[in-house]
C-alpha cells in the first residue's frame, strides 16, 4: 500500500507503517487528527490524496471516528479526458 491514513493518537500514530513521507491532517468538522503517509513514488499525487483523504475523514466523522486507519479510494476530482 504506497499511501495510508491513520488516525493520530496523543501525538503517534495509531498504527504503524513504514512509509517515509507524511502530511498531517485535521478533520474539518472536531479535532480529530490523521497521519497520511505516502511513499516517494506518491509525491507528484500528494495533492489527489490529500483531497481523498479529506473526503474520507469526513466519511469517518459520522461515524465518529471510531476507526484506526481508513481506506482511501483512488478517485482524482479534476481529470481531464
Ligand atoms: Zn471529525
Amino acid at each position: 500500500m504506497p499511501v495510508t491514513l491513520t488516525k493520530m493518537v496523543d501525538g503517534k500514530p495509531a498504527v504503524n507503517d513504514t512509509l517515509e513521507n507524511e502530511q498531517i491532517l485535521q478533520c474539518s468538522l472536531c479535532d480529530e487528527v490523521y497521519r497520511l503517509g505516502y511513499s516517494d513514488g506518491e509525491w507528484n499525487r500528494v495533492k489527489d490524496w490529500l483531497n481523498i483523504a479529506e473526503r474520507s475523514i469526513r466519511e469517518d466523522h459520522k461515524r465518529k471516528h471510531r476507526a484506526e486507519s481508513l481506506d482511501m479510494e483512488w478517485k482524482p476530482m479534476r481529470r481531464k479526458r
